[in-house]
C-alpha cells in the first residue's frame, strides 16, 4: 500500500475516535489492510486517497462517497464534525447502540478469550434522549489563529480549541457560561489573561462547571496558571457568572442554584486539566446531588459519573449483580466519593472502599454521614497498595474474605496485584464495571486464570454521541459455580 493510492472501500467497523475503517487487500501478499478514514459512517460506500501507510494499517482521506450509508444521520450541532467530543454524532442513534453493544462483544470474544459472548450479554440500555446528558464539562480556555478568544472542546486528536456557542450534550447552562465568561476575558484587555499552551504563559486554562442534575446546584472552577486570581479579576468573573446563572434562569422554569465559584491552581506544563490546590471565591467548596435516595457530597477534585440518568442504571445493574441478601462483606475497589460503596451499604453487612484521592475519601466519608449510613469505611490510597496491605494484617476482619469485591476502575483498568489479592479474597462473585471494554475484556481474561468465570455483562449508553461505553459485568467463583 503506497500513498496516493485510490481504493474503492466499504466502511464496516469504527476506530476509537468515531472515524469509519475499511478493509483492502494488501497488494503484496493479499493480506486485510485496516484503513481509517474520518467524515465516514458504517455501511458508507467510498473512493479513499491512501495518505499515510503503516505496516499493518493506513489512513485514507474521504475523495468521494459513492452510496452514503443508511445509517447517516444529520448531526444536530453543526461543530459535530470538527469538534473532538460527538465523534459519532452522524451516525443514527440507534446503530451507535448497535456499535457500541458489538464493541463488548468483540472486545470480550477477542481479547477476552468468550467463544460467543453475546450469549452472556444483555441488550444495551439507551437512552430516551441521547442530549443535554451531561454533569459536568471540561472547557479548555484559548486564543485562535487571529488572536480572538476561544472556549470549547479540542478538536479531535489535536489540541486546537472548536469555539462553542452551544453544546448539546452539556447541561444548557453552559451555553450561557461560556458566553458571559468570553465576555469578561475579551474586556479584560489583557493579552496574557487566557493560558497559551505552546509556551506555558496566560492565567486561564479551563473552565470546569457540574450540574447535579437532582438538586439543580451549580459548581463553576475556574483552572488557572497561577497561585491566585488577581483581585481586579475576581469580582468581574465571579459577576460574569452570576449574569450567565441569571440569563438562563429567566428562561427556564427548573432553574440552576449557583452554589459554588471556585479557582483551581495548576501551574504544570501538562495534559492534565486540574492541579491539587482549590480555593473557593464564592459559596460553598462543594455542590449536593442525589442518585437515587442517598445524597453525595462532590467536590471539584473528586470523580462523579458524568450522565445522571446511566448512572442510576448501572449502579442498580451493579447492585442487582451484587445479589445482596443483607449479610455479606463487600470491598468497593476505586469507589471514587463512595456512590456504589453507599448504594451497596443499604443492602450488605459491611462495605470497604478504597480511593486513592484523597478530597474523595473526604466526600466518602462524609456522604456516608450525612446518609446515616455506618457500615462502610473508608481508606485511602492506590487500592492495589492499600488491598494487599489489608490482606496481609494478621488482626484484619472479615474484610479479607468477602462475600462480593466490586471494582470500577479508570480507563486503563485494574492493577494486575489487586487482581492477584482478589483473587486470593475468593468473593463468590465480582462486579466490574468498565468504561473500556479492551481493558475489561483484558482483566476478565486474567481472571479467568484465577478461577473467576464472567456470567453476564450489559451494556449502558453512558456517553452518548461519543465512541466510549459502559459495562457492567459479573464474574463468579468457578469453584462455587462448578
Ligand atoms: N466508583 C466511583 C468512581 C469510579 S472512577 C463512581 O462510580 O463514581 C475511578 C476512580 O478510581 C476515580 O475516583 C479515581 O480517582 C480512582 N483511582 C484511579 N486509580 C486508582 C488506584 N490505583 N487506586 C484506587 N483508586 C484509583
Amino acid at each position: 500500500m503506497i500513498k496516493n493510492d485510490i481504493y474503492e472501500i466499504t466502511i464496516d467497523d469504527i476506530g476509537n475516535d468515531g472515524e469509519g475503517i475499511g478493509h483492502v487487500p494488501d497488494r503484496q501478499n493479499g493480506k486485510n489492510f485496516a484503513v481509517f478514514v474520518k467524515d465516514t459512517v458504517i455501511g458508507d460506500r467510498a473512493r479513499i486517497r491512501i495518505v499515510k501507510a503503516k505496516k499493518t494499517y493506513a489512513y485514507g482521506r474521504l475523495e468521494e462517497l459513492i452510496e452514503p450509508s443508511p445509517y447517516r444521520a444529520e448531526a444536530v450541532c453543526g461543530k459535530a464534525r470538527s469538534c473532538g467530543g460527538c465523534s459519532l454524532m452522524h451516525m443514527s442513534y440507534e446503530k451507535q447502540l448497535e456499535y457500541k453493544w458489538n464493541k463488548v462483544k468483540s472486545c470480550l470474544e477477542k481479547i477476552g478469550g468468550i467463544s460467543d459472548a453475546g450469549a452472556i450479554m444483555e441488550p444495551v440500555c439507551g437512552m430516551e434522549a441521547p442530549y443535554f446528558y451531561r454533569n459536568k464539562m471540561q472547557l479548555p480556555v484559548g486564543r485562535d489563529r487571529d488572536g480572538n478568544i476561544v472556549i470549547g472542546f479540542y478538536a479531535g486528536r489535536t489540541h486546537s480549541i472548536i469555539n462553542l456557542e452551544k453544546c448539546y450534550i452539556g447541561h444548557e447552562v453552559n451555553d450561557y457560561i461560556i458566553k458571559h465568561v468570553r465576555k469578561w476575558l475579551e474586556n479584560a484587555d489583557d493579552w496574557n489573561i487566557v493560558y497559551n499552551e505552546e509556551n506555558h504563559t496566560g492565567l486561564v486554562r479551563h473552565i470546569l462547571t457540574r450540574v447535579g442534575f437532582a438538586t439543580c446546584e451549580l459548581m463553576v472552577c475556574l483552572v488557572i496558571n497561577g497561585d491566585n486570581l488577581p483581585d481586579e479579576y475576581e469580582k468581574p468573573f465571579v459577576g460574569a457568572v452570576c449574569t450567565a446563572v441569571q440569563e438562563y434562569n429567566d428562561t427556564q422554569e427548573k432553574q440552576v442554584k449557583l452554589t459554588s465559584v471556585c479557582i483551581n491552581v495548576n501551574k504544570e506544563k501538562t495534559n492534565k486539566i486540574l492541579g491539587d490546590k482549590c480555593a473557593t471565591l464564592y459559596g460553598k467548596d462543594y455542590i449536593e446531588d442525589y442518585i437515587g435516595d442517598i445524597l453525595f457530597r462532590i467536590s471539584p477534585l473528586s470523580f462523579y459519573q458524568v450522565n445522571p440518568v446511566q448512572t442510576k442504571a448501572i449502579y442498580d445493574k451493579a447492585i442487582e449483580y451484587a445479589s445482596l441478601k443483607g449479610s455479606e462483606t463487600v470491598w468497593d475497589m476505586y469507589c471514587g466519593i463512595g456512590t456504589i460503596s453507599l448504594s451497596l451499604a443499604k443492602k450488605a453487612k459491611k462495605v470497604y472502599g478504597v480511593e486513592v484521592v484523597s478530597a474523595a475519601i473526604r466526600d466518602a466519608k462524609e456522604n456516608a454521614r450525612i446518609n446515616n449510613i455506618k457500615n462502610a469505611e473508608f481508606f485511602c490510597g492506590k487500592a492495589e497498595e492499600v488491598v494487599p496491605k489489608f490482606y496481609q494484617r494478621a488482626d484484619a476482619d472479615e474484610g479479607k474474605h468477602p462475600d462480593v469485591v466490586v471494582v470500577d476502575p479508570p480507563r486503563k483498568g485494574c492493577d494486575v496485584v489487586l487482581l492477584d489479592t482478589i483473587a486470593s479474597m475468593s468473593p463468590d462473585r465480582l462486579v466490574y464495571v468498565s468504561c473500556d471494554p479492551a481493558t475489561l475484556a483484558r482483566d476478565v481474561k486474567i481472571l479467568s486464570e484465577m478461577g473467576y468465570k464472567l456470567m453476564k455483562a450489559a451494556v449502558f449508553d453512558a456517553f452518548c454521541q461519543s465512541g466510549h461505553v459502559e459495562t457492567v459485568g459479573v464474574l463468579s467463583n468457578k469453584k462455587t459455580v462448578e
